[in-house]
This record gives C-alpha cells, sequence and structure tokens, in this order.
C-alpha cells in the first residue's frame, strides 16, 4: 500500500477515511484529500493502537488497519479457545468461522494453527470503488467464503483481471454483470455488495429478500462480473494518475471531445472505444448512428470501435457468455431508474413478465430503448441471440458518475430483483 500522509489524494484516502470513520476515529468527510482532520484522526489511531504518532499512515499504521479493511483477521489458536469464545470476543458467530474455515474440528482446536476470523463487513459503501479495491474485497471474501469460485476471464487493455465470482453449484445459471460504462462504477460496490450479504446469509443459513440462501446455492449457479471495464473506473474514480500512459491517452482523446467533461464523461475503456457498442446485434446501425453524431473515432463516449467485438473486455463479455448457457442475463447501467427489456421490436419468452416483476420491486418503470441507443449493445446481443431474458438496469438519479451517497438507496431498490433474478 502507499504510504499516505498530509496533502495525499485519492480513493485509497478515501479508504483511510471510511475505515477510520468505521472506526470512530474519524468524523470528516470521505473526500479523497488528506487534510488536517485525517491527520489527527490518524494520530487518534495510532495512539490508541500503541504506534509511532506521526500521521503518517507507512506500513505499520497500514498493518494496523487492515483486518478493518479486509473484514478478517487470522488468528493463531490458544489454550483454552473455543469458537464460541473467538466468535465472541470478534463479535462474529460460530456459523461464520466455520465457513471460513471448512477443514476446522470444532472439538478438536489445534494450538498454533491459524484460523480466519471474520469481522465487520468487507465491501465499502462510501467510497469510490476502484479496479484495487475489488482486487482487495474478492480476496477477503475468498477467505472468508471458501465455497466461492473465481475466474479470470480476460483482461482489460491496461491488463487488469476480467474477475468473475461463482456461487452456488445448481443446473441453472445466471449472470450478473456492471461497470461495463466507466462513469457508471456504483454498479460495482452494488453487485459486490449484494454477494457479500447473499455469502454471509448463506454461511449463518439465513433468508434473503425471504428466500433460502442454502437453498439458491444448490439451484443456482450465479455468476458475477463486476466490473468489466476496470481502466475506465480507475480513470474517473482517480486512481489512474496523470503520469500514466491510460491517463495521457485518455485525455489526449477526450481533447477532441471537450464538451464532455473529463473524466466525469468517460464511459469508453481507455482506448475511446464504448464498450457495449461492440457487439454484434445491429453493429452497422450503431455504426452509422454514432458516426453521424459525431462519435466516428475513439471518444470518451459511444465510439463503436472500427468493427464489432475488436476490444479485449467486450470480447472476453462475448466469449465468456458464449461458454455458459444463461438463463437470464442483467447488465447494470446508471442512471434514470428504468428498466430495458427488449431488442428492438423483439422481447424474449418471459422478458416482459420478469420485467414486470423488477418493475414491482425496484419502482422502476420499463421503458423501449430510444432508437438511437438500440444497437449493438451487450443485452440487445443476448436477447437477440439466445432468445432469453436480458435487462439492461439503469439506477440511481441524477448526472454520471451517480454519487456513493445514493448508494443505499440503490440497493434497497435492486435487491429484490437480484435475488428474484436467480429464481426465474
Ligand atoms: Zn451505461
Amino acid at each position: 500500500m502507499d504510504i499516505l500522509r498530509l496533502n495525499s489524494q485519492g480513493p485509497l484516502v478515501e479508504l483511510l477515511q471510511s475505515t477510520l470513520r468505521e472506526l470512530g476515529f474519524y468524523q470528516g468527510a470521505i473526500d479523497g484529500i488528506f487534510g488536517f482532520q485525517t491527520f489527527s484522526a490518524v494520530q487518534r489511531f495510532q495512539r490508541s493502537n500503541g504506534l509511532t504518532v506521526d500521521g503518517i499512515v507507512g506500513p505499520n499504521t497500514w498493518n494496523a488497519l487492515m483486518p478493518y479493511i479486509d473484514g478478517y483477521i487470522v488468528y493463531t489458536i490458544k489454550e483454552g479457545d473455543t469458537l464460541f469464545k473467538l466468535s465472541n470476543t470478534y463479535s462474529t458467530t460460530v456459523d461464520a468461522i466455520q465457513t471460513a474455515n471448512p477443514d476446522l474440528d470444532p472439538n478438536n482446536l489445534s494450538i498454533g494453527n491459524t484460523i480466519v476470523i471474520p469481522i465487520g463487513s468487507v465491501v465499502p459503501t462510501d467510497v469510490s470503488y476502484t479496479s484495487d479495491l475489488l482486487t482487495m474485497n474478492l480476496n477477503s471474501l475468498r477467505n472468508i467464503y471458501p465455497f466461492l469460485e473465481f475466474l479470470t476471464i480476460g483482461r482489460s487493455v491496461l491488463g487488469r483481471p476480467l474477475r468473475v465470482i461463482k456461487f452456488g453449484k445448481g443446473q441453472k445459471e445466471v449472470f450478473y454483470s456492471a461497470a461495463i460504462h466507466a462513469n457508471e462504477w456504483i454498479t460495482t460496490p452494488l453487485l459486490m455488495k449484494f454477494l457479500e450479504n447473499l455469502c454471509k446469509s448463506y454461511a449463518n443459513n439465513l433468508n434473503i429478500f425471504g428466500v433460502s440462501s442454502r437453498k439458491l446455492f444448490d439451484n443456482v449457479s450465479l455468476y458475477i462480473l463486476p466490473m468489466i471495464n476496470p481502466d475506465g473506473v480507475d480513470l474517473v474514480t482517480g486512481l489512474l494518475t496523470e503520469n500514466t500512459w491510460g491517463y495521457n491517452n485518455a485525455r489526449r482523446i477526450a481533447n477532441n471531445f471537450s464538451d464532455i467533461p473529463f473524466p466525469n464523461g468517460w464511459k469508453a475503456n481507455c482506448e475511446g472505444i464504448d464498450l457495449n457498442l461492440q457487439f454484434p446485434a445491429g453493429w452497422n446501425q450503431a455504426k452509422e448512428i454514432k458516426y453521424n453524431q459525431g462519435f466516428d473515432k475513439p471518444a470518451p463516449r459511444d465510439f463503436v470501435g472500427y468493427g464489432p467485438l475488436t476490444a479485449p473486455e467486450s470480447v472476453a463479455l462475448y466469449n465468456f457468455t458464449l461458454m455458459h448457457n444463461f438463463n437470464l442475463i442483467i447488465t447494470y447501467h446508471t442512471q434514470g431508474r428504468v428498466i430495458f427489456y427488449k431488442y428492438q421490436d423483439k422481447t424474449p419468452p418471459m422478458g416482459r413478465e420478469i420485467a414486470e416483476k423488477f418493475s414491482e420491486f425496484s419502482g422502476y418503470t420499463l421503458e423501449d430503448v430510444p432508437y438511437n441507443s438500440g444497437f449493438a449493445g451487450y443485452k440487445d446481443w443476448f436477447i437477440d441471440y439466445f432468445n432469453k431474458p436480458g435487462f439492461t438496469i439503469e439506477v440511481g438519479l441524477g448526472e454520471n458518475p451517480i454519487p456513493i451517497s445514493q448508494f443505499a438507496g440503490i440497493y434497497r431498490e435492486n435487491l429484490g430483483i437480484l435475488v428474484t433474478g436467480m429464481l426465474e
């Protein structure tokens, strides 16, 4: 982890502020700016943890903070320990400890062995969600919920892995994806928080939205691709900084489109291709429409590319989808609180019925896609090619990127969709 100090800036400072706030050391805004309030919060944390009180977040301070970022500790078993005692000490449950350590015999704890003890939660919902944070959170979930499976389905232009998580072992396959558009990154923590809560519910044998998590696990294989466009997300969230190739390339592209705010208006991958205009469902129509609108070269948004399926992120999504037999897909976007469920005039069997249910749970309206944005999207191709229900859901309301302060409402609105989508 980078060393943070007074005047440091960026998404890692947000994560620091969020963690200190959760621990009660910080009451200020989560703004990614390491000012005096953050400085004195770090000092308070250091004092109460017996660290050198210098207000600098170096290796020792990061080490002390990590359990609260990771959501678990690695604990060495001592004489007299029982899972019940440990679960009380760390405010967790025996079920959660047993889930994290499936080979552990609770009646025969071996002194000196290490176990994973979950503490608190993993996925923060009050910070800019970068690809680095995604990597950290996935590592945590892997340790806390070892029943999850992880796949890497491809790499972004900048070489970041495109990771898919699989929950469940049922015959029926369902697929949720998010953040194909860079400035719509709030959809990543939406899927990640849902995944965490689903796992937590499974570990403790509870219901989620009235449905048994164990039953979901047995009957469904849910695949989640939480961040299709990591390079673009890192640009918008400020992880990609000015001296990097990715940033400079994007900046150069954006200079040709001065009316689109930079980087907040950025949707594309870091080569200026709109990943959701790359699919072989009316790609030529999309090309004609978008070229006529002036997007005839790499752009912050709306450039379809020089051919369909040329961007590695879209190709990975396409190949992964072809390799499966998904009953239903949902692809998350922002904004507008609407649900799209057709490709042109084509509605797959059950598409309308499920969309109506989703609309009821979320309060979102069902709409037809405007003609000019009705081609070459992932959902368009999925419906056209498989004739199965596919949905684009536009969460949140306002200007992209939707502020993370909308997260709680967005989660509430979409929980019913995310659970019942697995039942269809
Ligand atoms: Zn979008």
